[in-house]
């Protein structure tokens, strides 16, 4: 059989062509003993290799050296079949420098991811993982999918999941899909499975930021609650004193819409048992109140109290959804006091303290 030689100097040339680092290599390569190993590649080709160095790098070809040296009968060669000669040289040019251009992975990225399951060479695996990662296109990431579950490569997998569930459409009309469903139709169900979850998770996400900031509207709305009723703002204020007129609050739209809401509330006719709407939401809100409510006799909020005493004696008859909401709500309001600025804060905390 007639075998093309290279050698490692060819192989470190591809790595470091005029680059710094070229030099500080071929020293190195001088410095190694006779190779006493040759890697047979498909294209017939023979590159000498030490063993020293393979079996350092790679318990695979430990284990195959191992055993070539027991039955030993003239030299050591290792077989590696199966993939492009020149993927063959770029492995060994990573096992010998840790080194991979970006055209070798471009060109040879899934071979040596590959041949990185198949030796155990962890390093390279993460090397091709990543660089695979960042040349993911429509055209082959179902291709890079196959691959990275073969090879067992969990980052890859997922990112080619992503952009499968992100540009489906697209995806759909690829040769690789078309080629995929004819032959693996377990991937295809764990592809339309995991988009299944991606879609649940959206959802999932929105519903959980829509409720939130229903949770925050009814905090905001405590709030300006209880700045209406303390301090007053442009029309409406405690009834023992007249509303300051020092123009809007920082929440006015929230503050107007209450304080329209409060005045309905005092000159409405029909009233909550009248079947009034907006009375009724009047109603809620207080309630809301006194259940977030921790002062005792000094708050100003009308009905504060009388709710109080009303749930005190009830005592369990709160429904458990009216709680959770009285929870949501309380966790909200806190959220907001650890957002606001850090200074306006303990004004806050300082106004509490002067309250009792
Ligand atoms: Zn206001
Ligand atoms: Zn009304
Ligand atoms: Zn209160």
């Amino acid at each position: 059989m007639g075998f093309k030689a290279i050698s490692l100097a060819d192989i470190s040339d591809q790595l470091s062509g005029d680059s710094p680092i070229a030099s500080n290599i071929s020293q190195s390569i001088k410095k190694l003993p006779e190779p006493d190993v040759f890697i047979h590649t498909s294209g017939g080709l023979r590159i000498p290799a030490h063993s020293g160095i393979l079996v350092s790098v790679s318990p695979v070809l430990e284990k195959m050296i191992d055993r070539s040296e027991k039955y030993r009968s003239s030299e050591i060669f290792i077989q590696i079949l199966g993939v492009p000669c020149d993927s063959v040289t770029a492995f060994l040019g990573f096992l010998y420098f840790s080194r991979c251009t970006d055209e070798q992975m471009e060109k040879y990225g899934i071979h040596l991811l590959t041949l990185s399951h198949v030796y155990l060479v962890p390093q390279l695996k993460q090397r091709c993982a990543k660089g695979l990662g960042e040349r993911l296109t429509i055209e082959n990431v179902v291709d890079v999918l196959q691959l990275a579950r073969l090879c067992d490569a969990p980052d890859l997998y997922l990112k080619c999941m992503k952009l499968i569930s992100n540009h489906f459409k697209a995806i759909e009309k690829t040769e690789g899909w078309e080629f995929l469903q004819e032959n693996d139709p377990w991937l295809e169900l764990e592809i339309l499975h995991f988009m299944d979850e991606t879609e649940l998770r959206k959802k999932r996400t929105r519903r959980h930021r829509q409720e939130q900031s229903l949770y925050m509207q009814l905090s905001e709305a405590m709030e300006c609650l209880e700045h209406i009723c303390t301090e007053g703002c442009t029309d409406v204020g405690p009834y023992d004193m007249e509303p300051t007129k020092k123009g809007p609050c920082s929440k006015f739209s929230t503050c107007q819409g209450l304080q329209l809401l409060i005045r309905h509330f005092a000159m409405c006719k029909r009233k909550v048992n009248g079947g009034c709407s907006r009375c009724k939401r009047m109603w809620q809100l207080l309630r809301l109140h006194s259940s977030i409510c921790e002062q005792s006799d000094s708050c100003k909020v009308p009905l504060c109290r009388q709710f109080k005493l009303r749930m005190h004696q009830a005592k369990t008859k709160d429904d458990q959804r009216w709680k959770l909401l009285v929870r949501k709500v309380a966790s909200a309001k806190a959220m907001s006091s650890l957002s606001m600025p850090k200074r306006k804060r303990e004004e806050e905390v300082r106004g509490e303290i002067d309250r009792i």
